[in-house]
């Protein structure tokens, strides 16, 4: 596995990979590598791509300093798990070099209307200009690419999809299925600094998406079913709801057919978010 931290090398990197007639795989991540990181490694290997990835805390996409500060890094582990999932090029680029401003605002945002409202948008103002910011710029740099992200983080998945669409990149977006612990509970860096209580309260995220998804319902039903569920365990609700899989428009009562889900709920102080498809039926008028 090569190893990489310059953003000039990195882009070298790629540019050879494609002269050799190799297709590059991208799969960005904020380390604290788990096997849902290793699931989009994978992936991209499958489909017989010189996997490129990528560890980059991006500070602009934390809008709490607390949260940036704690959250987990442990780059002797990630090394380690990037080798043994097939990853051949692994990147660690400099706070200094992506951001050379920092901690002063770059001149240039990356900003996705639409997607990127609502939901994290709201709840982490800043957040998906973060997002959208850091990964043009990892796009921008690794150049033609097939790039695999998590539907764990499904927003993130319709807002780099909508940035990639409209801006041009010569990038294949590809969403891959959400890693779940045997109990249900999401795979997540984050789920690392729960309690022993707060850990078995987070399996009512994937217990509320599981009961809604169980028989189909009217949009109130499930988003009342979800609530139901999450406040039963002694979750703070930051949302629940249902909505378009495309849009992220909220469904209304006359809707039926396949929509997504959206939970997110904060335990011991940590944020946790899920999601998973449901069938709606209209209410009958
Ligand atoms: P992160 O390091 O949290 O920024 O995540 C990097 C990538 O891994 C994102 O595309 C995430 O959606 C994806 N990811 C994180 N957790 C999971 C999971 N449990 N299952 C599938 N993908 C995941």
């Amino acid at each position: 596995m090569r190893s990489l931290s310059s953003i000039e090398e990195w882009r070298a990197y790629c540019e050879e990979v494609r002269r050799a007639g190799g297709r590059v795989g991208l799969v960005a991540t904020m380390g604290a590598l788990h096997e849902g990181h290793a699931s989009l490694f994978e992936r991209a290997r499958r489909d017989g791509t010189v996997v490129v990835a990528t560890i980059f805390v991006n500070p602009r996409q934390f809008n709490d300093d607390g949260d940036l500060r704690s959250y987990p890094r442990t780059p002797r582990d990630d090394r380690a798990m990037a080798r043994r999932h097939g990853v051949d090029c692994l990147v660690e680029p400099r706070l200094d070099e992506m951001w050379p401003d920092y901690p002063r605002p770059t001149a240039t945002t990356v900003s996705v209307r639409g997607v990127g409202d609502g939901f994290e948008g709201d709840g982490r103002p800043g957040h998906f200009d973060g997002v959208a910011s850091v990964v043009a710029k990892l796009l921008t740099i690794t150049g033609p690419c097939a790039a695999y992200f998590g539907e764990k983080d499904f927003q993130q998945v319709a807002v780099v999809r909508a940035m990639v669409r409209d801006l041009g990149f010569a990038v294949t977006v590809v969403a891959c299925p959400i890693v779940r612990e045997p109990d249900g509970l999401a795979l997540s860096s984050r789920n690392r600094r729960l309690s022993p209580r707060g850990r078995e309260r987070a399996t009512a995220l994937s217990r509320a998406l599981a009961r809604a998804a169980r028989e189909p319902a009217t949009a109130s039903e499930v988003r009342a079913t979800l609530r139901a569920t999450l406040e039963e365990a002694g979750v703070e609700v930051a949302y629940a709801d249902v909505v378009d899989p495309v849009r992220l428009v909220p469904a209304g009562d006359d809707e039926a057919g396949e929509r997504r889900a959206l939970v997110a709920g904060i335990i011991d102080g940590v944020r946790l978010i899920d999601n998973g498809p449901v069938t709606l039926v209209a209410r009958e008028a």
